[in-house]
């Protein structure tokens, strides 16, 4: 069959319209009852696998998700986007990035795919780790922050963002490309899609299984609310305004 193979990696996490609440011995964010949902980042890279399947680039879209065993429900959501099937690997640990990337390593060893896509970054931890991890564990050529992704000739040709401008690079496949906010506007999901994908398998997979050891190498010591604005005062005329600028804020 012609076409790439592309592993994508998607991570349940807190839902990006949850304004998130430290628990109060400050161990970290309280999840009761909070909405979780697929990171943003990995639904645009989601998308950017199905169009290239779509397209006829790509001959099959793997979803991969690690964690507790409500990811299913993050994976259905990346089959019901379009990707053909999932692996799923279970641990109720707390995965790190390197223990993700190694979880990852493992699979591609078993999947060959010829792409590896992620999110630039987890909007929970925000590490921006994982992809780079990845690319050096498995000693795969990477570009971070694609806003363009073209694949031709064995080569992917990725457009970067970067400070002030678009960087352009040229990697030979096999290689692992991590999407920023605009590569491409993920498509609404249907409920037609989301019915099919319930028929799509799930492959499911535990850390031992891949031969790779997800304890904790991170230690969170305390996580903290950031300090609260004081409300704003009204100030009569310009002349209040600089006199308090000079006096009290002392910034003129
Ligand atoms: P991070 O390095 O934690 O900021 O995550 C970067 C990207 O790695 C995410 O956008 C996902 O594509 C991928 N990733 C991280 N953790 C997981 C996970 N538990 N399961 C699947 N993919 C993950």
């Amino acid at each position: 069959m012609k076409g790439i193979k592309v592993l994508v990696a998607v991570k349940r996490v807190v839902d990006y319209n949850v304004k998130v609440r430290v628990r109060t011995d400050g161990t970290g964010v309280d999840l009761t009852n909070v909405k979780m949902s697929m990171n943003p980042f990995d639904e645009i890279a989601v998308e950017e696998a199905v169009r290239l399947r779509e397209a006829g680039i790509a001959k099959e879209v793997i979803a991969v998700s690690c964690g507790p065993k409500q990811c299913q429900e993050t994976l259905r959501t990346a089959l019901a986007i379009g990707a053909d099937r999932a692996l799923f690997v279970e641990s109720d640990e707390d995965l790190q990035p390197l223990a993700v990337a190694k979880l990852l390593k493992a699979l591609a060893d078993q999947e060959h795919p010829d792409l590896i896509i992620l999110g630039k970054q987890a909007i929970d931890d925000d590490s921006n780790q994982t992809g780079q991890m990845v690319a050096a564990l498995s000693g795969m050529p990477q570009a971070t922050f694609a806003s363009k992704i073209t694949i031709a000739d064995g080569r992917a040709t990725v457009a970067r963002e970067v400070d002030g401008g678009a960087e352009m690079l040229s990697l030979a496949l096999p290689a692992v490309v991590t999407t920023d906010l605009r590569l491409n506007e993920p498509r609404y999901v249907t409920l037609p899609s989301i019915m099919k994908a319930k028929k799509k398998p799930i492959l499911i997979f535990v850390p031992n299984q891949l031969g790779v050891d997800v304890t904790p190498r991170i230690k969170t010591l305390k996580v903290s609310e950031p300090p609260k604005r004081s409300p704003g005062v009204m100030v009569p005329d310009v002349k209040a305004l600089v006199e308090k600028l000079k006096n009290e804020a002392k910034i003129i």
